[in-house]
């Protein structure tokens, strides 16, 4: 990984060191995603699809954010394509541009950078053949502090998410003609609305840009999980970065703040064995009606110390307090404020009748025929090969 805050070199402490990444088993990846592939989870599972259907016909949010962005979005995937299917405009650069990449992304405004080996374990079986090149270029781009801290829960962090998206797509098409013009190709993979062609977060560990915490996030040591993650496949000669450990394992597991305080109780505090790593498995069907209902929640990134206060500051705490995790029990850290629950303290969390807590499946068949997702229908490649 390159970031702008290298410089505040973070060395992981004794007391939080473990392995790199997240343990996994190639073989056994390979083996769930032959037998048992997993298509791209909004297009086509069923809590995905229904949120989707559900948010377009009973929700405020998701109607006005199709108003003020589909247009603008539509003309990005256009500029996608365009930018894609260009042939390069120069004859091959000799040698590895690793770095001449990392810093082009950084001076463009990425926040982190890092490259990973592509395999097709983390391809979205609908997408199964299409990602061009065997090299992912993984960026980030974090969230402001203060923006996040004012709009989480409103419609205000959903038009921000947008915004941060688009960012970012304008970037990556600069990088795009940033590889043509030394002889290579890009392809968008991940990143933009409407196009998820890979799991973005397995393959941002292998580019070093965190490790997984037990929200279900990759955690930057530098912002958390308050950041949106993007990637391009290209042909340039680079080098892999690899996974790397950041202690964030070790942390999790003294820390678990997540997980008392997801509003869902969406968040297991166990780690499982799931298509061959070992990882905290989200219940999604608890988690999406909290979606739904408070304009992608978050509050598992809002309550997360390595998102409030920085790895570094956390790590230091941990070590020279022999253990503890800084900010766990203070209402700055845990406390939140739901719009038709008020505030939830520390040990607070919010009740939830059964229909409330639940995606209502049984609404859909009431749908008038025209309620669709709204995304889905902007990048053909999301057509099923
Ligand atoms: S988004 Fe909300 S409901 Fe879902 S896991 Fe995070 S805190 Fe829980
Ligand atoms: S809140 Fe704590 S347990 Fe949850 S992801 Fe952050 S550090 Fe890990």
């Amino acid at each position: 990984m390159t970031g702008r805050r290298e410089s505040a070199a973070y060395v992981v402490p004794e007391s939080l060191r473990g392995s790199p990444g997240t343990p996994k088993d190639r073989r056994e990846e390979a083996f769930f995603n032959r037998v048992d592939p997993d298509p791209e989870w909004l297009t086509n599972s069923q809590p995905g699809k229904a949120m989707e259907r559900l948010e377009m016909a009973y929700t405020a949010e998701r109607p006005e954010i199709k108003r003020v962005w589909g247009a603008r979005i539509a003309e990005q995937a256009q500029q996608l394509k365009a930018a894609e299917q260009a042939e390069p405009v120069a004859a091959k650069s000799v040698g590895d541009i690793t770095v001449a990449i990392k810093e082009e992304a950084l001076r463009l405004g990425f926040d982190a950078v890092g490259i990973a080996r592509f395999h097709r374990t983390y391809v979205y079986s609908n997408y199964r053949g299409l990602v061009r090149f065997k090299n992912l270029i993984v960026l980030a781009l974090e969230r402001a502090t203060e923006d996040f801290e004012s709009q989480i829960l409103s419609i205000d962090y959903m038009h921000m998410t947008q915004q941060l998206m688009h960012e970012g797509t304008e970037m990556m098409l600069e990088l795009i003609a940033f590889l043509g013009a030394r002889g290579y190709r890009g392809q968008v993979v991940a990143g933009p609305i409407g196009i998820n062609m890979v799991k973005v977060l397995p393959y941002a560990e292998e580019a070093g840009l965190g490790q997984m915490g037990l929200n279900g996030q990759l955690l930057s040591p530098y912002f958390g999980s308050r950041w949106h993650p993007f990637a391009l496949s290209t042909d340039a000669h680079v080098t892999p970065d690899g996974p790397r450990d950041f202690g964030i394992p070790t942390l999790c597991d003294s820390c678990q703040v997540c997980v008392r305080r997801c509003p869902g109780r969406a968040i297991p505090n166990l780690r499982v064995h799931w298509r061959g790593a070992v990882k905290n498995k989200l219940d999604v069907e608890k988690c999406v009606p909290m979606l739904m209902r408070y304009a992608t929640c978050n509050i598992c990134t809002k309550v997360c110390p390595v998102q409030k206060y920085g790895l570094a500051a956390v790590a230091e705490h941990f070590e020279a307090t022999g253990g503890e995790v800084l900010g766990k029990g203070t209402e700055e850290l845990e406390g939140y404020t739901l719009p038709d629950r008020g505030y939830q303290g520390v040990g607070a969390l919010p009740r939830f009748d059964k229909d409330e807590a639940r995606i209502r499946y049984d609404l859909l068949d009431q749908l008038p025929p025209d309620i669709g997702p709204w995304v889905h229908q902007i990048d053909e490649r999301k057509e099923p090969s």
